[in-house]
């Protein structure tokens, strides 16, 4: 079963995929050629523009109610007014411009819960890593959230009774700290198979930010078309830090920063995936008590996920995360475990005076 959006489409023994309102994709080598599926069914979208929005990685119907127009016409070099045309095209069919609060629930119940490996970080999730939405993990080098993004990318590809989200991960590494041996080495400890687990695992090697937006960019073709259903940023912020030095250029930096951000949580939204980026701590000049840190990024950093992590050091080698921001989370705090089999829990829970 693949799925193009939100529609569930069937492959047929001759090749053919059959969509769930009956009509016929055709495929060719085995891959969906989306011009005769969703776009052109779209009032104003012609052979040329479908074609052109193809070549521009746009080619679902969500992929064009969730990006910017502008931003549409400036990659497809689709006149500005037959963009707007088309996306008010696309929102009719979708039926998704005004919703009732009802609606916005029954979209929510879609929501999917990824398993961290630990139940009490699952607890303090709510029940795990969220779809539609973007969660960060925040914390010094070496606190555990590359370890915490590898075990969700062997977790992600379980059966969702198992807490997975039955599906592939993308895993864009932009510091070149995925290693595959430690992948292997959590999917034998779960007893699956390691190369079939790491067979799973789409690595998008960002050299640096720039590289990072076109990636990212690719996503809302990739995604659909590959099954996946997680997709990993670690580290979100590490290139701009280092390429965009200077109060000078903290206004460009942030506002690169922002789009790519939000190009992230709309992937959450089209494809009702979760998205987790790692994000590093900066010090805090002004902070005299407690935590000398706080999460890189200022606010465009805060505002743009939906739910931060913060991650520290505990005692005896084990790990605190605490939720310092969410929507819809108390701001709680509980203990792991980073050991060979990825994240666990600890037995006894967070003494008081650690707090
Ligand atoms: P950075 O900001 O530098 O990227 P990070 O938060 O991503 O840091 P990780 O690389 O996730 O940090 O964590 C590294 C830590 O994970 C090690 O210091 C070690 O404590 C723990 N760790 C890594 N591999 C194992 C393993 N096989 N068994 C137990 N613990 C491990
Ligand atoms: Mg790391």
């Amino acid at each position: 079963m693949q799925y193009v959006g939100s529609q569930v489409l069937k492959p047929t023994h001759d090749g053919c995929i059959i969509k769930r309102d009956g009509s016929i994709i055709k495929s060719v080598k085995g891959e969906i050629e989306m011009e005769n599926a969703d776009l052109s069914t779209l009032d104003g979208v012609g052979p040329a523009i479908a074609s052109k929005f193809r070549s521009a990685e746009i080619t679902t119907i969500e992929a064009i109610i969730v990006t910017p127009p502008r931003e549409l016409s400036e990659k497809t070099g689709v006149g500005f007014n037959t963009v707007l045309k088309i996306v008010e095209a696309a929102r009719k069919s979708s039926g998704l411009d005004f919703i009732t609060a009802e609606e916005l629930w029954k979209k929510r119940q879609e929501m999917l819960k990824l398993s961290t490996g630990s139940k009490s970080l699952n607890e303090l999730l709510g029940g795990g890593i969220e779809s539609q939405a973007m969660t960060e993990l925040i914390g010094e080098f070496g606190v555990g959230k590359t370890q915490i993004c590898f075990m969700l990318s062997v977790i992600a590809q379980l059966p969702m009774e198992k807490g997975g989200l039955d599906g592939k991960v993308v895993y864009m590494d932009t510091e070149g700290t995925f290693i595959p041996e430690r992948i292997f080495e959590i999917a034998s400890g779960l007893e699956l198979d390691p190369h079939e687990t790491l067979e799973n695992i789409f690595l998008a090697r960002a050299y640096n930010s720039s590289h990072q937006c076109l990636l990212t960019g690719h996503l809302f073709k990739f995604c659909p078309e590959n099954d996946i259903k997680l997709v990993i940023v670690d580290s979100m912020i590490g290139h701009f830090r280092s390429e965009y030095i200077g109060r000078e250029h903290l206004a460009e930096r942030q506002q690169k920063l922002n789009s790519l951000l939000h190009k992230l949580l709309r992937l959450t939204e089209a494809f009702n995936l979760p998205v987790v980026i790692t994000n590093q701590v900066q010090a805090n000049p002004a902070q005299f008590f407690g935590d000398p840190n706080k999460p890189a990024g200022g606010h465009v950093m805060a505002h743009a996920c939906t739910h931060r992590i913060y991650l520290r050091k505990g005692g005896q080698g084990t790990r605190i995360a605490k939720v310092i921001d969410s929507p819809s989370l108390p701001n709680n705090k509980v203990r792991f475990k980073i050991t060979e089999k990825g994240i666990e829990d600890v037995e006894e829970q967070i003494k008081k005076n650690e707090g």
